[in-house]
């Protein structure tokens, strides 16, 4: 079902498309296909809403942002299943997800309160200027399926508590999601047309329809470089305000003095965060030759002791790929780096026999001897493939990392904190890990630089991404 101006309701078409679990091929759900048509009226529904929704105190607001985290967080485990079930990550890091989507509408039930405006001194005596911030209006928002809730609470938060009403297409494969995400912003009380839902499976011209209609006064986009740079370009043919979360490909560097057992382990744990299906997930290992054997072995070791399978399995760590290409590109990626000389430690397959037939599933690979001239240098992988490139000499390697258009999330592995914070200060990224393999929160800014996005969601700069600014000299 779509959710159009406060009310559940079939497509104009009355098409609908199959959710299915990418572990075993089994059909979940069917929702509402929306066409163009219900894009344009869920468009009408948000503008329709934004005049009293923008005009009730931020208090109000925020009470309802808060109920909305209060119901997530007592559905937890139920939204955790179906996320395991839709999207194929292991139960633990889906009850994860859920949390960190939660604390979207915590956070920004609290910053919906702490939109100040500011006053400025004049040059003239008889002059005061006030600085103030208003909704942008309606804002639409386009998510990925690897993140299925909170892509859409980090967008869907901060539009709400700015006083922006909001449409939402999420990802074809994870309709199911949505709906109950936006199943529990209706229980808590969200007014009609305020939160509005297109499912659909012709994200072209319902995507299209986000863009261009010229009542959406702005996008947010998480997805990939390629898809953000399109919506980009219709973006500023109407002048349209943009948010863009998009690819990474992001270094890990481990410097000589780090313990490398230890960051083996990080290095293990965020490749297999989401089974490599994050935008933060490192994508290029760069580990100083002279600890480089014992890092190898235990990256080996921790790859080889984790347990593929269904999600919903007691003990699994590795869940399945998305599809089908997801698998044709690890495959893509090994033979292309085994042709130019790397060498796989473990792993470098699609896992196959009983549990794993109906699904898409990738064995857990190490590669080492990775250089420049491969594919899985330069691509951002989306898999469980750890690529090791050992390098000798410090003052090299922030120029090796910087070496991509990426900028979203980079790591480093230092006991040493002039290294470090010259290492973090060196590094063209956005969001920065020392030691540290879990630098995000709700309440930090999360995005990227270059090929990486546009904006920053969460903390307080997320919500001026919903705020227009506007001053009013007075003369007294
Ligand atoms: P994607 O193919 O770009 O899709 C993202 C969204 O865009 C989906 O809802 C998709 O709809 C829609 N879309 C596709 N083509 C479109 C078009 N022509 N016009 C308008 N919308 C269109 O990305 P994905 O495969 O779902 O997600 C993986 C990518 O997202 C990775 O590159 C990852 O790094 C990035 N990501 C970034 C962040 C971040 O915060 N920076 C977070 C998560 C993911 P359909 O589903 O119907 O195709």
């Amino acid at each position: 079902m779509l959710f159009i101006d406060g009310t559940w309701a079939d497509a104009a078409s009355a098409k609908e498309f199959e959710s299915r679990d990418p572990a075993t091929g089994e059909v979940l759900g069917t929702v509402a296909d929306a066409s163009r048509e219900d894009a344009v009226r869920a468009i009408e529904a948000a503008h329709a809403a934004f005049p009293a929704w923008s005009a009730r105190t931020a208090y109000d607001r925020a009470a309802i942002l808060h109920r909305a985290w209060e119901l997530m967080m007592a559905k937890r485990e139920d939204l955790a299943q179906l996320m395991t079930r839709e999207q194929g990550k292991p139960i633990r890091m889906a009850r994860a997800e859920v949390t960190y989507a939660a604390d979207f509408l915590l956070w920004f039930s609290e910053e919906a309160k702490r939109v100040y405006g500011e006053t400025i001194p004049s040059s003239r005596v008889d002059q005061r200027y006030i600085v103030m911030h208003k909704p942008v209006g309606v804002a639409a928002a386009i998510t990925p399926w690897n993140y299925p809730i909170s892509m859409l609470t980090r967008k869907i938060g901060p539009a709400l508590a700015a006083g922006c009403t909001i449409v939402v297409k999420p990802a074809e494969q994870t309709p199911l999601c949505a709906v109950e995400t936006v199943k529990i912003l209706e229980e808590a009380g969200v007014p009609a047309g305020v939160v509005n839902l297109v499912s659909s499976s012709d994200p072209v011209a319902v995507g299209e329809e986000l863009v261009v209609n010229p009542l959406v006064r702005k996008i947010s986009f998480t997805g990939s470089t390629e898809v953000g740079r399109l919506i980009g370009a219709q973006a500023g043919q109407h002048l349209k305000r943009v948010s863009m979360e998009l690819g990474g490909h992001a270094p890990f560097i481990v410097f000589p003095d780090a313990d490398p057992v230890r960051a083996a382990k990080g290095a293990a744990a965020v490749k297999l965060l989401n089974t490599g299906q994050a935008c933060i997930c490192p994508n290029r290992i760069f580990v100083h030759r002279d600890i480089a054997a014992a890092f190898i072995d235990t990256a080996t070791g921790r790859l080889e002791g984790m347990a593929a399978g269904h999600g919903l399995t007691d003990g699994v760590t590795v869940g399945p790929l998305i599809d089908e290409a997801a698998l044709d590109k690890m495959q893509r990626q090994v033979d292309d780096a085994v042709g130019k000389g790397a060498k796989v430690l473990t792993g470098g397959e699609r896992l196959e026999g009983e549990g794993f037939d109906d699904g898409f599933f990738w064995a857990p690979t190490v590669i080492t001897g990775v250089t420049p001239e491969m594919l899985i240098y330069r691509e951002e992988t989306f898999g469980p493939i750890l690529p090791i490139i050992e390098f000798g000499d410090d003052d090299d390697v922030v120029a090796m990392a910087n070496d991509t258009p990426y900028g979203l999330a980079a790591y480093l592995y230092t006991n040493n904190l002039s290294t470090a914070l010259r290492t973090a200060e060196g590094l063209d990224f956005g969001i920065i890990g020392i030691n540290d393999i879990n630098p995000t929160s709700a309440a930090v800014p999360f995005g990227g630089m270059g090929d990486s996005g546009l904006g920053r969601e969460g903390a307080k700069e997320g919500i001026h991404e919903y705020l227009d600014v506007k001053i009013a000299g007075i003369a007294l």
